[in-house]
């Protein structure tokens, strides 16, 4: 049983290892996730800046046509005025006249409001630009650095792989189903543990005086009363 209860112990250092490797190695990829994720960000960012401008364009085109067909039709009428017969025609075409130029006025306002739109666009997009060319050299430089480190990360996992592959085989198979369970319940922290004193080390409650008993004479598995670990005796 002490073999037994060695080998569960030199499992569980291995199953630690692994489990502080893996969520080190996790962390580094969300890390790099994060930073991938921002740098689409600025990209749609872009695009999206760049369909608004493209746009904003296309409406500054029509408006000036619509100025240029206004101007035509003031000329027009503005020849008109010499040859009019009587006021009231007259006063009609003056009053035509002050219309299509204050339509003139709003379109020249409008044009003049998109042509800033369209600037204030074009800033947005070349900070986005450089934000996204910095992030993606910061990448690059991350992923280069990181990346001996997740080699031998990845090394040592393979290594330890083996090891609990290894240390597997020589538990005995009910016991270490009981392992892995107490393991999965106690969210994959340690499931076996020593009882000093009486006391178990898991949860630091006290063990009824018989089982630490038998837990001295080494017969049998134990699981403590109070966490369910399982608990071997630690002379103290
Ligand atoms: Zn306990």
């Amino acid at each position: 049983m002490k073999e037994q209860i060695k080998t569960l112990v030199a499992l569980q250092k291995i199953e630690a290892e692994r489990t502080q490797i893996q969520t080190h190695l996790q962390g580094i990829s969300m890390h790099l996730e994060e930073l991938n994720k921002q740098i689409s960000e600025k990209q749609s960012l872009i695009e999206c800046e760049n369909d608004a401008i493209a746009e904003k364009r296309k409406t500054c085109g029509s408006l000036e046509q619509d100025l240029k067909n206004n101007q035509a039709l003031i000329l027009r009428s503005q020849e008109r005025l010499k040859s009019v017969k009587t006021n009231r025609e007259y006063q009609a075409l003056l009053k035509e006249i002050e219309e299509l130029k204050n339509l003139n006025t709003k379109f020249e306002d409008d044009m003049l409001a998109l042509l800033n739109e369209i600037e204030t666009g074009e800033t947005l997009i070349s900070t986005a630009a450089e934000d996204m060319q910095n992030l993606s050299q910061t990448l690059e430089t991350e992923k280069k650095s990181v990346q001996k480190e997740t080699d031998s990360h990845e090394s040592r996992l393979r290594k330890l792989d083996g090891e609990r592959d290894r240390f597997s085989m020589q538990a005995d198979p009910s016991l270490l189903k009981l392992f892995n369970r107490v393991r999965s319940v106690h969210n994959r922290g340690n499931a076996v543990v020593p009882a000093v004193d009486s006391i178990c080390n898991g949860c630091n409650v006290n063990i009824p005086p018989q089982m630490y008993n038998e837990l001295q004479r080494c017969q049998s598995v134990k699981l403590c009363p109070n966490c369910q670990r399982i608990i071997y005796w630690l002379p103290s």
